[in-house]
């Protein structure tokens, strides 16, 4: 079955993870308004600046629409500022910074350090070694009971998942590697009836 995927596409690493969707045979759809929420199977919401991209929600009128549909119950996969931007709470993020509490983590901004300080690692993850790429990573220093910890890297959670919810403070979609989005489209993924 082929699966309608959104590609959250207002700023950041949007176009990597539609490559990645395109690769696995799913269709793609980039999202920048209300009307591309239309019809979706999923939604994932990439890596970039996260708070750039909370301002660009507010302003494209799409945070209250994207909070709908996750509260609905659509497969979300947030990645580095997505996985920002589905927090429960933001540590050391910018002042007007929202989030949409989809996920009870809380996360602190570029925790990992500063751009310099980007690395690639191995990820122990419930699909087995995956190759991490942290860009700017935020860290999660708390999970809630709801939670589950997916992977982990050096004893610490970077892949967690709750309810519809997965997020991951690395970037699969730059590791060359699509398992994860394999993975989040057969575990969380239901085709409805179109
Ligand atoms: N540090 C960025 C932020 O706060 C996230 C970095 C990334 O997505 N690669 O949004």
């Amino acid at each position: 079955m082929i699966t309608q995927i959104g590609v959250l596409a207002l700023q950041g690493a949007f176009a990597s993870h539609a490559a990645c969707i395109a690769e696995l045979g799913h269709s793609p759809v980039e999202v920048r308004n209300t009307a591309d929420l239309n019809n979706l199977d999923a939604l994932i919401m990439p890596g970039g600046e996260s708070s750039t991209m909370s301002q660009l929600l507010a302003s494209s009128v799409l945070f209250e629409p994207i909070k709908d549909v996750i509260a609905d119950g659509l497969p979300i996969f947030g990645t580095c500022a997505g996985m920002i931007l589905l927090s429960h709470e933001i540590v050391d993020g910018k002042l007007d910074q929202c989030c949409f509490d989809a996920i009870d983590i809380t996360v602190r901004r570029n925790a990992f350090g500063r751009q310099v300080d980007s690395f690639e690692a191995n990820v122990d993850t419930v699909i087995g070694d995956f190759h991490g790429v942290f860009i700017r990573a935020p860290r999660i220093e708390a999970v809630g009971e709801k939670v589950q910890v997916l992977g982990t890297y050096g004893g610490e959670p970077v892949l967690v998942c709750q309810a519809n919810v997965l997020a991951a403070s690395f970037h699969p979609e730059l590791a060359g590697d699509v398992r994860l989005h394999e993975y989040f489209i057969n575990s969380f993924v239901t085709t409805k009836e179109k």
